[in-house]
């Protein structure tokens, strides 16, 4: 009678292991990945650095990116492909 108890609380587990995941590098990316599927199509995420913008669609982008990434890729190069979500 007393095992509906212990499982229960082999329930907890999978949460548990989920979490301690979240502590590395790696499940931290796969949690922003998945995040950025969620919080889409309302909140864009910068792919370089994660800034996440919290005005209309990419509103901010253009003083974003041209003030952290215009080294890595020039704003106008970068833009169409932020846009349509091919920019990885
Ligand atoms: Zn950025």
């Amino acid at each position: 009678m007393s095992s509906t108890k212990s499982n229960s609380k082999s329930q907890h587990e999978p949460f548990m292991e989920a979490a301690r995941e979240l502590e590395t590098d790696d499940g931290k990316a796969r949690f922003n990945k998945g995040l950025r599927g969620v919080v889409t199509p309302e909140k864009k995420v910068c792919p370089e650095c994660g800034h996440v913008f919290k005005g209309n669609g990419w509103d901010g982008i253009d003083a974003h990116w041209k003030s952290k990434h215009e080294d890595v890729m020039p704003y106008d190069d970068a833009w169409p492909l932020l846009k349509s979500g091919a920019y990885t």
